[in-house]
């Protein structure tokens, strides 16, 4: 893992920022902290930050729409969202915030430092001894720069989405349950719920079918999960 990746945490409730900060500054990680989501915001803009974990729970702007207006400025920044009740799930699981990942207070701090490295993983640059170019017209990863392109247009992935891609274009015409892309691309560690597989998904196809509710290339396999289209 690389060191210097720049966290910041978003949240009020100044105990929670300092027993996080703690445990990522341990692991090497360079820690900011903001109190609202307006700071939050503004430091996102002004320093290059890599993973940003969220409260949703906020003076002023609440976490919610942070993480929409983050997204839409910062398709490739790493969020990670802390939730106090069971009811904000279901809305972190919606499709537009699209969230990488999520935490439920209270929560272990060496979980999220866990969650942290994961998604760090998903981000990083690919080693060499992988493949430069994965193709599969109409798309191709450009793994050198963790680029996605139908013909020559970039389409914009969120980190989990790319890591989801990659997976699939490296086996086309395999079948891969919920479980198995939880593991593959959040990570060995990650005890979450599956549906956040089932939504990145969806957002993954709406993003690049043409028709998302009739989809050609990511294949739902009943009863199993997912595979993508192999065209042989
Ligand atoms: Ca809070």
């Amino acid at each position: 893992m690389a060191l210097n990746n720049k966290i910041l945490i978003v949240e009020d409730e100044e105990h929670i920022r300092k027993f996080v900060r703690i445990n990522l500054e341990r692991n090497g990680f360079i820690v900011l902290e903001a109190e609202t989501g307006e700071k939050g915001i503004y430091i996102t803009r002004t320093e290059s930050i890599d993973v940003v974990v969220l409260d949703i729970m906020l003076p002023g702007i609440d976490g919610f729409e942070v993480c929409k207006i983050l997204r839409e400025e910062f398709p490739k920044l790493g969020i990670i969202m802390l939730t106090a009740k069971s009811q904000d799930i279901d809305k972190i699981m919606g499709l537009e915030y699209g969230t990488d990942d999520y935490m439920v207070k209270p929560f272990n701090p060496m979980e999220l430092v866990l969650r942290v490295k994961s998604l760090i993983r998903r981000m990083e640059l690919t080693t060499s001894e992988e493949l430069d170019i994965i193709a599969y017209p109409p798309f191709k990863i450009d793994a050198y720069s963790r680029k996605f392109y139908r013909e020559h247009k970039e389409i914009e992935l969120t980190p989990t989405e790319y890591s989801i891609i990659k997976l699939f274009l490296k086996n086309p015409g395999k079948a891969f349950n919920r479980d198995e892309i939880l593991n593959l691309v959040w990570g060995y560690d990650f005890v979450g719920d599956s549906k956040i597989v089932d939504v990145n998904i969806r957002r993954l196809r709406s993003k690049i079918e043409e028709d998302p509710s009739n989809p050609y290339y990511i294949e739902t396999v009943w009863g199993v999960g997912y595979r993508w289209r192999d065209e042989e």
